[in-house]
């Protein structure tokens, strides 16, 4: 996972923690101190997802919040005090996607990270018809692959796992990441079935399975579908 977040805290010591426990789940994360430093560095950098307190220096939350809803619909998530209005925040006015109130609990807040950005993704996901890398097709409003234009026989499963890599062109899972991703947050299942699951869409989908052209096995890390 190569997600990257912004995360925008002027409170060194929780910045530092928060920092520490986001890049141990994979993530990717830039620290800005103030809103000024956040719009700025919003200037030239997308993050995948922002995380903005709403006490700030220079220019507040509520100020950086607005100004970037006027041209993005980046998620954010706003870490706020107890007593703060939590309708402007999630409503019209400021559209954060979610909010914690601190002192909050860190895998609470790594929860939410994840729904939000499976839902942004899902949405992305929504928004187009169909995916094609060379003679493969994945027609994401029937749910069909092909492969020079014949149907490729797939389980629901299958499905999913072979359009969510699709849809995510060379960016590399783990096996967990998968296992959360396609078989759902509460799945505890074994890595292996992935592994299994892999090599059945490469037995149906692939011309030479043991050299596959679409999934590409990322030696000790996991998976990833083929850029074009
Ligand atoms: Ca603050």
């Amino acid at each position: 996972m190569n997600e990257k977040i912004l995360l925008v805290e002027d409170e060194k010591t929780l910045a530092k923690a928060l920092k520490f426990s986001l890049e141990k789940e994979g993530f990717m994360v830039s620290v800005a101190y103030d809103g000024e430093e956040a719009l700025e560095t919003l200037s030239h950098e997308t993050p995948d997802l922002l995380i903005l307190d709403l006490m700030l220096p220079k220019v507040d939350g509520y100020e950086v919040c607005r100004r970037l809803r006027r041209s993005s619909d980046l998620p954010i998530i706003m870490l706020t005090a107890r007593n703060e209005d939590i309708d402007k925040i999630l409503g019209l006015e400021l559209g954060a996607d979610d909010y914690m109130t601190k002192p909050f609990n860190t895998r609470e807040l790594l929860a939410r990270i994840k729904a939000i950005l499976r839902r942004a993704g899902q949405l992305e996901l929504a928004g187009r018809k169909t995916i094609s890398m060379g003679d493969l097709q994945v027609d994401l409003i029937r749910h069909r692959v092909t492969v020079e234009e014949r149907e490729i026989p797939l389980t629901s499963r299958e499905y999913a796992l072979v359009s969510f890599l699709a849809s995510n062109p060379g960016r590399v899972y783990s096996r967990e990441q998968l296992l959360e991703e396609v078989w759902g947050y509460d799945f505890c299942g074994d890595a292996r079935t992935v592994d299994v699951h892999i090599r059945h869409l490469r037995e149906k989908m692939e011309k030479k399975p043991a050299e596959p052209h679409y999934i590409l096995t990322v030696w000790g890390t996991g998976y990833k579908f083929r850029e074009a």
